[in-house]
């Protein structure tokens, strides 16, 4: 099959040459005119190299995403097939003990724009890119004959799909049936998951490492998990020996999943619950006195990049409240999803916090996101999550 033609400018295929997916679209000379948003196209050097072959979209400012560098490779359903068994086996070798995990980490598994979870017998889909929208039907059988599924859901509720043209709307079971709730076993626990409604897909696997690693501080502990959704850090600190948990969300969706799940992982008369603010509760003097451990894991502060000042603001001073409200010698571990802070801007913000708070630092472990969602070295868009492990003195 003979797919369009797109040609870069000169001078600039490096970046793709070094295994980046994504051309920009200042980067692109030639493209035909009409073609719609996330048709495959083939995409060359302006010296007619080829590059690649993908989506082209001609209103988005990633104007190209390579699927493969293979010239011969037709996109269809085997292709996929392909990749979503290289997907399982790797995530099967990670955690061969439970089906829970992210299967699809788009760019990082060589599929831009598409995310799949699994929770046990269910997959939830999304598509952030138009090309994947697109080829809707032909991801749905390939996933079925790939993974033993019950029910597959293509969730199109994630606000980054307008940045592809795309529309925001309900979620949609395309195969078997979905229920209200699915169970999870991990690592760290036993999770309610609210596939429909929660955040994301339903459950941040991205934070599955940097919660056991904070279980491993948590003995006899006293412990603030702020920002908690459905508990992930509270309930890994309980495993690891934690004497006390405060859930802190300010969305009662959130809190009620946490609950949820602490009564499901047994901390029946260790936890509570408190809806609000977590800033505030911080700058409030806590009941109970100073913690021993706590997690900050807020949303997305910095969306883009011109949201960063304001942004490291926010992370500053919640990090500094936090770092106020531990015990001395206590461990704080701190979370960012922002893209946009990376590790330098971050580690420079918790040294402006260190200082406000007056405490000294001890860096005791600098996290990314879970194995589950690897970074592609070549492209630094596919890492978003920090997390300090620190001691607080
Ligand atoms: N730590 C969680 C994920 C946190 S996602 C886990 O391990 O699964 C961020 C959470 O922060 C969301 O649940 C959101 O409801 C909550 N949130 C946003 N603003 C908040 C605020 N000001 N105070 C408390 N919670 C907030």
């Amino acid at each position: 099959m003979d797919y369009p033609s797109v040609i870069l400018k000169p001078k600039e295929e490096g970046r793709l040459e070094a295994g980046h997916l994504w051309a920009f679209s200042n980067e692109v000379a030639e493209a035909p005119a009409n073609i719609p948003a996330g048709a495959l196209a083939d995409l060359f050097k302006s010296s007619r190299g080829f590059l690649g072959r993908g989506f082209y979209h001609p209103h988005s400012l990633i104007a190209f995403r390579i699927l493969t560098d293979q010239k011969d490779q037709e996109i269809d359903q085997t292709f996929f097939e392909k990749r979503f068994t290289a997907a399982l086996e790797w995530r099967e070798e990670l955690y061969p003990e439970n089906h829970a995990y992210r299967l699809v980490f788009g760019e990082s598994d060589e599929l831009p724009g598409l995310i799949v979870d699994r929770y046990g017998d269910f997959l939830v889909v999304q598509a952030l890119s138009a090309g994947m929208e697109r080829l809707k039907e032909v991801i749905i059988p390939a996933l079925e004959d790939v993974v033993l599924a019950k029910g597959i859901l293509w969730r199109a509720d994630a606000t980054l799909r307008e940045l592809e043209g795309l529309p925001i709307e309900a979620s949609q079971v395309v195969f078997g049936k979905i229920p209200p709730r699915a169970d999870i076993h991990t690592e760290n626990g036993n999770f309610a998951v609210d596939l429909f409604g929660g955040q994301k897909t339903g459950f941040y696997y991205d934070q599955r490492d940097n919660r056991r690693a904070l279980a491993a501080y948590c003995k006899e502990a006293r412990v603030l998990d702020a920002f908690c959704y459905s508990g992930g850090f509270g309930i890994a600190a309980a495993r690891g020996g934690a004497r006390e948990i405060v859930f802190v969300d300010s969305s009662h969706a959130a809190l009620e999943l946490a609950e949820e799940n602490a009564a499901r992982n047994h901390l029946q008369g260790k936890f509570t619950c408190v809806e609000g603010d977590a800033l505030a509760l911080l700058a409030a003097e806590p009941p109970g006195g100073p913690f021993d451990v706590i997690s900050i894991d807020p949303p997305a502060y910095a969306r883009s990049r011109k949201h960063l000042p304001v942004a490291l603001k926010a992370y500053e001073k919640l990090n500094t409240l936090a770092m106020k409200a531990l015990k001395r010698g206590g461990i704080l571990a701190s979370s960012s999803c922002s893209h946009h802070v990376d590790r330098e801007l971050f580690l420079q913000m918790l040294r402006r916090s260190a200082r406000k708070a007056q405490k000294s630092i001890r860096l005791l472990e600098l996290r990314s996101q879970a194995r589950d969602h690897p970074v592609l070295l070549a492209m630094p868009e596919t890492e978003y999550l920090k997390c300090a492990i620190m001691e607080v003195m």
